[in-house]
């Protein structure tokens, strides 16, 4: 039987997944595959006697490889993807003045709470599925057939702050011609715990690199770990399509920051552009409220359930509620963010190809099979 834990929030119980990742890595004949969501590597530290915001990515990579993984990549390519189509799709709604304002959608809690709460607004939700689900989709049906390995054959495995990614990935639409996108969901805990029961010496570890070609990614990418980071790398990416100019900076200060709703204008062009930021579905309740009355001034709204986005997430090392955990794990994002060379999504050379050879262009036909998803009126 399936051992569970209880959620910090209390609010959900948890199913324990370790004992099936060991399984999954035991079994003849099976690639397996995972990959690391951004706010894991600026946390897990903790686990190991580190201060919070520590990026560890290298050490992570490292111990993923001894666990027994046999490819190593990271979340973060997918949500350069992501940014790819939905900074298509915003430009696309902006043009039309339709279904405004987009608002992201890559929380899980919170399309479950837009689900059950605002069935009348379906239709604005961002259309794209979450990075971690597009990567299982690219993983299963682009990675697999150039590796020649049968997609049954596959096992994609995500390591997420994100106790919701569970119940995500069984989202019966999250899958392509009857293969699941993502097959396993472990939480920064569990695979804290499984680098301890594996005896493995976290802090010992030599920093190793991603594989590739799914393991590149940019300074957009690794923002996607906290509130505000999203609508910022879709800005990135969304005011250089609009307009045909390189930015002259890539950093959109108005929407960083812990406050619970913030809004920013961005002038792209002739355009100005409003943007709201929340998280904390209570604020994020307001938003939905002021659009359902037809209040809304929002082009683009972010949103994430949790406090601080994902690097406060249900999954992480436990934070207590301590907004300084918070600010120090989001300077970490940020500083990574920094250095990086490349700090758009459309720079990202490996997303580039994937493009070139297999799925054409954003927002087209190949795209929406695999890597957009729908929304359903739940009951309360
Ligand atoms: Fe999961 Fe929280 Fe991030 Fe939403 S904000 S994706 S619930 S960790």
């Amino acid at each position: 039987g399936q051992c569970v834990a209880v959620c910090p929030t209390g609010a959900l119980v948890e199913v324990d997944n370790v004992p099936k990742v060991w399984r999954a890595l035991e079994e003849k004949g099976k690639t397996v595959v995972v990959q690391v969501a951004p706010a894991v590597r600026v946390a897990i530290g903790e686990l190991f006697g580190m201060e919070p915001g520590t990026v560890v990515t290298g050490k992570l990579v490292s111990a993923l490889k001894n666990l027994g993984f046999d490819y190593v990549f990271d979340t973060d390519f997918a949500a350069d993807l992501t940014i790819m189509e939905e900074a298509h799709e915003m430009i696309e709604r902006i043009k039309e003045n339709k279904n405004l304002p987009i608002l992201t959608s890559c929380c899980p809690a919170w399309v479950k709470f837009f689900e059950h709460q605002f069935p009348d607004l379906l239709d604005i939700p961002s259309t794209c599925k979450s990075p971690h689900e597009m990567f299982g989709a690219v993983t299963k049906h682009y990675f697999a057939q150039k590796m020649g390995i049968p997609e049954k054959d596959m096992i994609v495995v995500s390591v997420m702050p994100c106790v919701a990614k569970k119940y995500e990935a069984e989202r019966p639409e999250l899958e392509f011609g009857g293969v699941k996108d993502v097959d396993i969901v472990i939480t920064t805990r569990e695979l804290g715990r499984m680098i301890k029961e594996a005896g493995i010496n976290f802090n010992m570890l030599d920093d190793e690199e991603y594989d590739n070609p799914l393991g590149e990614s940019t300074g957009a990418a690794v923002i996607f770990g906290t509130t505000g980071g999203v609508i910022e790398a879709a800005l990135r990416t969304a005011a250089e399509m609009i307009t045909g100019n390189e930015l002259e900076s890539v950093d959109f200060h108005a929407v960083r920051g812990l406050a619970g709703l913030r809004e920013a204008q961005v002038q792209v062009g002739d355009l100005t552009l409003n943007i709201a930021v929340a998280h904390g579905l209570g604020n994020a309740r307001t938003l939905l409220e002021s659009i359902r009355r037809g209040e809304s001034k929002y082009h683009a709204i972010e949103i994430m359930a949790c406090p601080g986005g994902c690097i406060g997430g249900g999954g992480q090392p436990y934070h207590h509620g301590n907004l300084e955990i918070l600010r120090q794990r989001a300077a970490g994002i940020y500083a990574i963010d920094e250095n990086f060379t490349i700090r758009k999504s459309h720079e990202n050379p490996a997303i580039q190809e994937l493009y070139a050879k297999f799925l054409g262009e954003p927002g087209g036909e190949l795209s929406h099979k695999l890597l957009h998803t729908s929304y359903f009126e739940r009951k309360k």
